[in-house]
């Protein structure tokens, strides 16, 4: 009897590196590298890359994501880009992550109407979630990352009528993104349990099927750590995602536990 498994994966998160000259180049090498049919990659290039990353791309089993989207359908909002546009570009899209949080000012309700437009134009959303260390601090880590999910998420699942059975959620703690400072994997899996109670609370849904990855410096020496906790599914890779090395080694290590959870699924059929 087959138990289900969930997917491993690994999203690459280049943020405001790159130039469309050599985003194809960089995608092409990391593909190459990281050729493992057990790990889910997603590479996540600036929106003026996606097009030359999509046609380096072509032919491998790699995904594309957006960084962002716009809350709204379409209309005047000079310099922005809709789900629908990416349609074609991108399969996936990451929303409301904590540097768009911190300089934007993203809110979870505009984060929780991005959700329902990717959902509209059947992108996967990645939804990031994270304390900040004065948060952690203070004990509310679990209590913020609460909050951030029935915000945003009670505005999507209310506008669907539901979850998206795509959503991806990133568990990233604010004052480990781009520090060099990583979360222990018990603390990131603990709020794995934290996150998957949490959906469980808002709505219809199969949190048992949710992917959670872990994002906040995570390079191939760190990335044994929280794989080996079963209740995360993967990484966000934002820093490390731009070196072929790093990429090799961390899809590497996560295609061992890809083989192990097939192994423990048990024999088809
Ligand atoms: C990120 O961009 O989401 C991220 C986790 O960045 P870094 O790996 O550089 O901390």
């Amino acid at each position: 009897m087959m138990r289900s498994v969930r997917t491993v994966l690994i999203v690459a998160n280049w943020k405001m590196n790159t130039t469309p000259r050599d985003a194809g180049d960089l995608a092409s090498a990391i593909a190459a590298v990281t050729d493992e049919p057990l790990v889910q990659r997603v590479i996540c290039p600036p929106y003026v890359s996606l097009s030359a990353v999509c046609e380096a791309l072509d032919g491998t089993h790699v995904g594309i994501g957006a960084q962002n989207v716009h809350a709204e359908v379409s209309g005047a909002y000079t310099g922005e880009i809709s789900a629908t546009m990416l349609v074609g570009l991108a399969g996936w899209c990451i929303v409301g992550h904590s540097e768009r949080r911190r300089d934007q000012d993203e809110t979870d309700e505009s984060i929780g109407r991005k959700l329902l437009r990717c959902r509209e134009a059947g992108l996967v959303p990645i939804l990031c979630v994270g304390e900040r260390l004065e948060e952690r601090e203070a004990g509310r880590a679990e209590e913020v990352v609460r909050g951030q999910l029935e915000g945003a998420l009670g505005v999507a699942a209310a506008g669907a009528g539901g979850i998206d059975p795509k959503l991806v959620i990133a568990y990233e703690p604010v004052w480990a993104i781009g520090t060099g400072r990583t979360a222990r994997g018990a603390d990131a899996a603990a709020m794995a349990d934290a996150i998957r109670d949490s959906v469980r609370s808002l709505g219809p849904s199969d949190p048992d099927a949710l992917p959670i990855l872990y994002g906040g410096s995570v390079t191939s020496a760190s990335i044994g750590e929280f794989l080996a906790e079963p209740g995360i599914d993967g990484a966000l890779v934002g820093g490390a995602s731009l070196k072929v090395e790093e990429m090799a080694g961390i899809v590497a290590r996560a295609a061992m536990t890809g083989r192990a959870r097939a192994a423990s699924a048990g024999p088809q059929g």
